[in-house]
């Protein structure tokens, strides 16, 4: 991805947390506050968005560290989770005395993702022992938010093990990309131009004229020859969920599809009645997951440490399932897809 730079945190089998930085605006965020210990001081500061899957142990344990980090510094926090959420969020705050700082020294936005989709916000301060400030206005997971370089997240719930874990999607902004080599058919060279051309185009402003080398040319005459609108890239985070029908169609109906994938992959595919009963994936569970997305590049995690050393066997299991998935052709996916749904069901129904 060109802009959006990201790192799993704790490897393969460590707590879930990902840092991913935004090169374009300096914006940086994470998904999930497992353990961030690893992550620099500087690197953690430029964090003031955080998403978190849900509320296990494992997923929300460096809350601290980040909030300690930022004690000096007055800033607003922006934290999502699923509900219930102002609570667990003024819970850790209530947990320790804050008798030595000054009123609105710790200022937290946090979002509160709801079963419906809808998304409540309320502001949580130290001034007032931390008590939850719910603001009417309810959000929606489609966009939870739009970062300085135009980049927007999204999210779904889905289930595990009866609470609801969420899935958040990155999308950078699309792109007007300036098609160099078409200048010599024009009889043009680069200049100052382009980049008035670019912010006309970006605009909207397409009546507007533009000087090059002394002619005159209309921006929309220009730009449909010289610029092309590219997709921006984008970044699906998955962890810990059931594979079930229910879930796969919330995710291809929330996400549509992305470039990239990061998903837990606990268990491999032998294991899969440990991964029902723990609401977990599979390696295969994983890949199919992102063949329905139509991923381009797919990356596990979260992978149990019942495999002791052995995790590597997971990240070769889950990426040779991936290979093989998408040589397949549209039917022999969905074969693939209800061989797995049926011996997921199969293991459920055993189990009641
Ligand atoms: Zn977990
Ligand atoms: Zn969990």
């Amino acid at each position: 991805m060109n802009e959006l730079q990201f790192e799993i945190l704790n490897g393969l089998q460590g707590d879930p947390a990902v840092f991913a930085f935004m090169r374009n605006s300096g914006e940086a965020l994470l998904f999930d506050l497992g353990t961030i210990d690893q992550l620099t001081q500087r690197d953690l500061m430029k964090v003031r968005h955080v998403f978190v899957s849900h509320t296990h142990m494992d997923h929300f344990i460096g809350f601290d560290r980040w909030l300690r980090v930022n004690i000096p510094h007055k800033r607003l926090l922006k934290i999502w989770g699923p509900a219930p959420f102002f609570e667990r969020v003024q819970a850790k705050l209530k947990s320790y005395a804050w008798n030595l700082i000054e009123p609105d020294q710790l200022r937290f936005e946090v979002h509160e993702i709801r079963a419906d989709g809808s998304v409540a916000t309320a502001l949580i301060r130290n001034t007032d022992g931390f008590a939850i400030h719910e603001q009417e206005e309810l959000g929606s997971q489609d966009q939870l938010t739009i970062l300085h370089d135009g980049s927007i997240l999204s999210a779904v719930g889905l289930d595990h093990h009866g609470i609801k874990s969420i899935a958040y999607k990155l999308r950078n902004p699309d792109k007007l990309k300036f098609l160099h080599d078409q200048l010599p058919s024009l009889g043009l060279s680069s200049g100052a131009w382009i980049s008035q051309l670019q912010h006309n185009v970006k605009h909207s402003l397409f009546d507007e004229v533009l000087k090059v080398e002394g002619k005159i040319y209309s921006t929309r005459d220009l730009g449909t020859k010289l610029l092309r609108c590219e997709p921006g890239e984008s970044l699906v985070y998955l962890t810990d969920l059931s594979f079930d029908r229910l879930n796969v169609k919330r995710l291809q109906d929330a996400f549509g599809t992305a470039d990239r994938m990061i998903c837990e992959s606990s268990f491999l595919d032998q294991d899969r009645s440990r991964a029902v009963a723990k609401a977990h994936l599979t390696s295969r569970q994983a890949a199919l997951i992102a063949i329905a997305l139509k991923v381009k590049d797919f990356q596990i995690f979260h992978v149990s440490t019942i495999y002791g050393l052995g995790a590597e066997g997971s990240l070769a299991e889950a990426q040779s399932f991936f290979e093989e998935l998408t040589g397949l052709d549209d039917q022999e996916k969905q074969e693939a897809f209800e061989a797995e749904f049926k011996a997921v069901e199969k293991l459920k129904a055993n189990s009641q």
